[in-house]
């Protein structure tokens, strides 16, 4: 398991706190649901 940071926002997707692994997430998944705050970064802005 990994976790990621977000370049735009600095939040942190930690895969095993989302139960879904980093690859397996569609190109077009943004963060919205995953973010405290209502940001909608997209997949891309993670990076490990
Ligand atoms: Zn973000």
């Amino acid at each position: 398991m990994a976790r990621y940071r977000c370049t735009v926002c600095n939040w942190v997707y930690d895969e095993e706190q989302e139960g879904i692994p980093f690859n397996s997430l569609p190109d077009s998944y943004t963060l919205k649901k995953t973010h405290y705050q209502k940001l909608a970064c997209p997949r891309k802005a993670l990076f490990f």
